[in-house]
């Protein structure tokens, strides 16, 4: 993951080899190749260009340590401001409310009914009871994924296959989870092909109706600044609480993770990184950090 991202800014590090202290001359070139190994990882031009400016004013600011070569002392200062890129610390989802409502937005494809799936396997290790809502209305399809899942992962699955309604479906299965004590609703939303007025409206008004307590936008890091871009139009209509980003694993650039916080000034929660119900984590800013940094 990030290979290439990591290799770079290990080179940058290594312009700074055999420097005995970091001056605004020798920080130049330094400075300058991480900022093109940003850029080259897909991270959006400006993030890339506001964070070297403070690995900069930091790297200028720091007295000369001994015991740290300015190699040593780049890597910590890109650490740091990598992490707070990213969101600084790790934040949890919120369960509020009996039961407690998830909703979840995203594309077609971007892997939100997986996500639902692994979302459920997580929530029911720690012993809470869950039902999984499949509220596509569009794609009889999308509601036969999701029962399969459900199965394999031993979790109930809601729908109305006859009902057009999403807004009277989820209200429906919020209902049904309250007089069957299931204490967490996980509503899979329809996703298309690209963002369109319809589906924003769509489910603002399942939002507007059933107020959950976590609205998740789901996203394929692959597509790097589309995916940047898909999550601020969503936010501006939605305001939603948070991002998972999936297929992390086929990720080899790195832009959406890194850029998504800033530009959507919105936390990434969870991170899916298979296909196997299992492969999926809390999004932690310092271990994606030093990941990066190898
Ligand atoms: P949806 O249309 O948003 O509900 O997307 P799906 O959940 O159906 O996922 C689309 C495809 O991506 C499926 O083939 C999934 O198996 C695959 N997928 C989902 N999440 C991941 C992931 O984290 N990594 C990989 N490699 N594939 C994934």
């Amino acid at each position: 993951m990030f290979d290439n991202l990591s290799t770079k800014l290990d080179k940058a590090f290594k312009t700074l080899k055999g420097q005995g202290s970091i001056t605004e001359i020798n920080v130049a070139a330094t400075i300058k190749e991480i900022r093109r190994a940003l850029v080259d990882a897909d991270v959006n031009y400006k993030v890339a260009k506001e964070v070297t400016d403070k690995i900069k004013d930091e790297a200028m600011g720091r007295d000369v340590l001994t015991t740290v070569s300015p190699g040593q002392l780049m890597t910590k200062i890109v650490y740091d401001e990598l992490t707070q890129l990213m969101g600084g610390t790790k934040e949890d989802v919120v369960l509020k409310g009996d039961p407690a409502v998830i909703l979840l937005s995203g594309l077609q494809g971007s892997g939100k009914t997986t996500f639902a799936g692994k979302l459920a396997t997580f929530i029911k290790k720690q012993n809470r009871t869950v039902l999984l809502v499949a509220c596509d209305i569009y794609r009889p399809a999308a509601i036969d994924q999701l029962k399969v899942l459900g199965e394999q992962v031993g979790v109930e699955v809601y729908s109305e296959p006859d009902n057009k309604n999403p807004v009277e479906i989820s209200q429906n299965a919020i209902a049904y989870a309250k007089k069957n004590n299931k204490k967490v609703v996980i509503i899979d939303t329809a996703g298309r092909l690209a963002v369109d007025e319809q589906m924003m409206r769509e489910i603002e008004a399942v939002k507007r109706a059933i107020n959950p307590s976590e609205t998740l936008f789901v996203v394929d890091s692959m597509t790097g600044q589309d995916a940047v871009n898909t999550a601020k139009t969503f936010n501006d209509r939605l305001n939603f609480d948070g991002v998972v980003l999936t297929k992390l694993d086929g990720d080899s650039r790195g832009g959406a993770a890194l850029s998504i916080r800033a530009v959507v000034e919105k936390p990434i929660k969870f991170i899916s990184t298979g296909e196997k119900m299992e492969a999926l984590d809390m999004f932690y800013p310092e271990r994606m950090a030093q990941r990066i940094l190898g």
